[in-house]
C-alpha cells in the first residue's frame, strides 16, 4: 500500500523508527516544532534539522467528542467519526509538542504519563493512497 506523511517535513518516512522533524537555532539552542525559517525565541534565521525525541511526557490532554469543522481532513463522516484525543506532550527537556493521541480513554490517559510517538492512518484517498499522520501512545503499546 502506498503510504504518504499529511505533510513534508514533519516526521521522517519511510522509517522503521520515524522521528519528528523539529528545528534548533544555532544562536540561542531553542527548538521548535514544525522546523520553522526563522527561530521564534531570538529571531536568528537558518534554523537546522532536528530530530527530536520519540518519547515524552503529556503534559496535558483534551478529547475531541465531535467531528471538526473545515478545514479539518480526516475523511470521516459524523456516522464513521469516532472520538480521539489530542494531547500536549513534553519531548525530553526541549520542546512540546501537540499531537493526536491513540486513545481517548480517560481511564488511560493520565497526566505526566509516558507516552511515545506511533505513526498511525489518517485518511484514505479515493486512489487508496493512505494518509498518515503521527500521534502518542501510551509508552509500551506504541509499535505493537
Ligand atoms: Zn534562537
Amino acid at each position: 500500500m502506498n503510504q504518504v506523511p499529511f505533510a513534508p517535513d514533519v516526521f521522517t518516512w519511510p522509517d522503521d523508527e520515524p522521528r519528528l522533524i523539529g528545528g534548533r537555532c544555532g544562536d540561542c539552542a531553542a527548538v521548535t516544532f514544525p522546523l520553522q525559517p526563522s527561530c521564534a525565541r531570538c529571531g536568528a534565521p537558518g534554523m537546522e534539522r532536528h530530530l527530536l525525541p520519540t518519547r515524552g511526557t503529556l503534559w496535558t490532554w483534551t478529547t475531541q467528542e465531535f467531528l471538526p469543522k473545515e478545514p479539518y481532513a480526516g475523511g470521516e463522516t459524523p456516522e464513521t467519526f469516532r472520538p480521539y484525543g489530542v494531547g500536549l506532550v513534553q519531548l525530553g527537556d526541549e520542546v512540546r509538542v501537540e499531537g493526536r493521541l491513540t486513545t481517548a480513554d480517560p481511564e488511560v490517559l493520565q497526566f505526566g504519563m509516558e507516552v511515545e510517538l506511533t505513526i498511525v492512518p489518517f485518511r484514505e484517498e479515493a486512489d487508496g493512497t493512505e494518509v498518515l499522520v503521527y500521534a502518542f501512545a501510551p509508552a509500551g503499546e506504541g509499535r505493537g
